[in-house]
């Protein structure tokens, strides 16, 4: 089959890593990543058909232990979206809610808080045990809140997503004139990625189809009716404690992964290039 870039449509290529495997969870897909020479978005090709097999057991979506959540504000709050205070906002939606600890970090600040996760059985397992409304069906969360979201976060959705354009179109749809677009996606450029190449932690084939750049953002930015606010690299421990264990053993073990993230924090404060984060406004 021949290439094709999942944003502009160019046919030409440059092969970056062939027959990557599923470190993280096993999953049977070996996947290759191009380089497009048309627009330079990293990617997939070709992006294997049935996409949600690849999320069954994934672990970000379930409840997790006190541990877990201490674990998670250390190492995620750094990453995840900042609210201003005092709080404006009167409508926050977490596109990608994982467990829903994002959401769960914001209440008691006066805001309505909605989440969206894809799989139903995950946004009711969700729902079971948070507050929140977390939606599964877009067409509904579009019709339910269509332009009244004041900030839309997207925290390491936008590298999952089969169809970048498609996502920015809904944002469009569903934030406020003059709201907030926040998301973060993994850096490809990044040292911690040249240096694991495809052990890369936050390489993780099959499930992350894209890299899109800051030159991607801003096109896209542009195309939806977006103006630019900033970019910042921001520090993640994961991408280089989460690539030692593979490193060492061939696939991701947790115990190593907890062993390898105080190193994890001091390499991502010393070069936090792993994570972009972007802050675009809706224009009015
Ligand atoms: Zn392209």
């Amino acid at each position: 089959m021949n290439f094709e870039c999942l944003f502009c449509r160019s046919t030409e290529g440059l092969i970056l890593y062939e027959s990557c495997q599923d470190y993280f969870l096993g999953k049977p897909y070996i996947v290759d990543y191009y380089r497009c020479a048309g627009c330079g978005l990293v990617q997939q090709f070709p992006i294997p058909k049935n996409i949600n097999e690849f999320y069954d057991a994934y672990p970000i979506h379930m409840n997790k232990s006190i541990f877990h959540r201490i674990m998670q504000k250390i190492v995620m709050a750094p990453v995840y979206y900042q609210i201003e205070q005092p709080v404006t906002a009167k409508v926050l939606l977490d596109y990608g809610c994982g467990n829903g600890w994002f959401l769960g970090t914001l209440e008691g600040q006066g805001m309505e808080l909605i989440g969206f996760e894809p799989d139903s059985t995950h946004s009711s397992r969700i729902e079971t045990f948070s507050a929140f409304q977390i939606f599964s069906n877009l067409d509904l969360l579009i019709q339910s809140y269509k332009g009244k979201v004041d900030i839309l976060t997207m925290h390491f959705v936008m590298e999952h997503l089969p169809n970048l354009a498609e996502a920015f179109s809904n944002v469009t749809q569903l934030l406020k004139p003059g709201g907030i677009f926040f998301f973060t996606i993994p850096n490809f450029d990044s040292l911690e990625s040249r240096i694991f190449g495809k052990k890369w932690h936050n390489l993780d084939p099959p499930r992350h189809l894209s890299f899109p750049n800051e030159k991607i953002i801003r096109m896209l930015s542009g195309q939806y009716g977006f103006r630019w606010l900033r970019q910042k690299s921001l520090p993640f421990p994961n991408g280089f404690a989460g690539s030692i264990p593979v490193l060492l053993s061939g696939h991701f073990r947790f115990p190593i992964f907890l062993l390898m993230l105080p190193f994890g924090i001091i390499f991502s404060r010393l070069f936090p290039n792993g994570i972009h984060g972007y802050w675009l406004v809706k224009e009015l």
